[in-house]
């Protein structure tokens, strides 16, 4: 029959679900799409499908999870050692700390797990495939050298993101060091530190003397207090990959930051579009465990093929259950895929807001000069009306580049380039995730256009 349709596949190939309605047709079977006869992996699938939330009493006390940000140079690798090296105890020292993409530090016996790559880019893309790993950032920030450049983008991603930030003045055993104008910049920034009476607690370091790093960490325990981080230990797990590779010897291997329920070796899990069972997992003192409860990153091994960075892991009841999941996943990264070039563009961003009773038009500006940031982005929010508003999530100088672009996924927002281009490698990828990014000399043009765009009446760009 399937031939007679025009199909020439054998036994071994896939056909399509259309194809193989009309096959079951012919017979007089009704194809029905993601079927299956086992009620619980039907279960699994729904549950995936719609995530179901805990209930306020399955809810324990988890440990935070914190990414450490700031401009290049200005001590995030440091800071990151010296918290890993404050915190080994004795029995450990001389041992192999093993990278693993994460690390678990112990503060007043308490938990903290720090994630290992430092820097925004990979915040930023984790966040543009819809997975919020980190509960905070530290904003590290040299007392020698003041906000910089990134220090402003990493700001702006930790505000989109609105996970709370902690600053750390470091390099302070430095002649230059001036924690006053740190603090008076991060004010112009809109951060007012406590001892100058706002809200945002700020802690001077020396990432290379080993100093105030206690302070620090404490801290971090104190805004994981405040954000009553919780987490359900008790059902199948649930979480993120924070890394992965193919390893000559182990084969696929990825690094998972269990977010809810607890992973045991031996559970089948579907991590992205890939599936499997945990054959082994092994934590970030290099140890093999056998379970990993909320908070916790662990390597694992056994998957069919190596998953992404921020790809969604959940496990499910069977093995069956993951093959079925992983297929649907495939399905749905297609759909996905298409749906990506849909994303916020000017050209219709009238019609994309719908009914939306306050409409948002989220602009990143990249320019030469800061006084054209400014500029821009003052003449942008200016036109913000009862209908829509215009809001300008980082503003920056320089070229667009791909972390622009990253935040602009991850905010949904367009972005704007003033007498500055986008970097080859920003241009495609603005492409593969459907970013608008346009480009003008004159500051009225791009005034029009968005004025235009605000009242759906932009002529297509063409
Ligand atoms: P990253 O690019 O932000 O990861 O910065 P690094 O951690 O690589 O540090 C950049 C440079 O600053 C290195 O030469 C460090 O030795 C130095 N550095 C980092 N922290 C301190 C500090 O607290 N005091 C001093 N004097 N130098 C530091």
């Amino acid at each position: 029959k399937l031939m007679k349709m025009g199909t020439m596949a054998t036994i071994n190939q896939e056909i399509s679900f259309e194809i193989g309605s009309l096959v079951a047709s012919e017979y007089g079977f009704e194809l029905v799409e993601g079927s299956t006869n086992d009620e619980e992996e039907l279960e699994a699938i729904d549950a995936l499908i719609d995530k179901e939330e805990d209930k306020e009493e399955d809810l324990v006390k988890r440990p935070p999870v914190v990414t450490v940000m700031g401009h290049v140079d200005h001590g995030k690798t440091s800071l990151l050692d010296a918290i890993r090296k404050t915190n080994v105890t004795s029995s450990e020292a001389g041992g192999i700390t093993q990278h693993i993409g994460a690390s678990e530090v112990m503060v007043n016996g308490e938990k903290v797990v720090f994630l290992d790559t430092p820097g925004h880019e990979a915040f930023t893309s984790m966040r543009a495939r819809g997975a919020q790993v980190t509960d905070m950032a530290i904003l590290v920030v040299a007392a020698d050298d003041g906000i910089m450049p990134q220090t402003i983008e990493a700001i702006n991603h930790a505000k989109a993101a609105n996970v709370p930030l902690i600053v750390a003045i470091n390099k302070i055993d430095k002649p230059g060091a001036n924690q006053d104008r740190v603090k008076q910049e991060l004010a112009d920034q809109g951060l007012l530190v406590e001892d100058w009476g706002g809200d945002v607690i700020c802690v001077p370091v020396s990432a290379l003397k080993r100093e105030g790093i206690d302070t620090l960490l404490e801290m971090v325990l104190l805004v994981a207090e405040m954000e009553e981080l919780k987490a359900n230990p008790n059902k199948r797990a649930v979480g993120t990959v924070i890394e992965a590779q193919l390893d000559k010897g182990r084969g696929p291997v990825a690094t998972v930051l269990v977010q809810g329920g607890t992973l045991r070796v031996g559970d089948p899990i579907v991590a992205g579009v890939a599936s499997g069972k945990v054959r082994a997992m092994i934590n970030s003192k290099g140890k093999r465990v056998k379970v990993a409860e909320p908070s916790t990153a662990v390597e694992i091994l056994g998957l069919s093929e190596v998953p992404q960075g921020g790809d969604q892991v959940v496990a499910v009841p069977s093995d069956k259950a993951a093959r079925l999941v992983a297929e649907k996943r495939q399905q749905m990264a297609r759909e996905e895929m298409l749906k990506s070039n849909q994303r916020m563009s000017l050209d219709d961003f009238f019609s994309q807001m719908g009914d939306a009773e306050v409409k948002e038009l989220n602009i990143v500006i990249k320019a030469d000069v800061q006084g054209s940031v400014q500029a821009v982005k003052q003449s942008l929010e200016k036109l913000s009306n009862e209908e829509v508003a215009v809001r300008v999530i980082h503003g920056g100088v320089g070229a667009v580049t791909e972390s622009d672009i990253m935040l602009a996924t991850a905010s949904n927002a367009i972005i704007i380039g003033f007498n500055v281009r986008p970097v080859p490698s920003a241009e495609v990828l603005a492409k593969k995730e459907g970013v608008d990014v346009r480009t003008y000399t004159i500051i009225y043009k791009a005034i029009e256009d968005v004025q235009a765009a605000m009242t759906g009446m932009l002529d297509p760009e063409y």
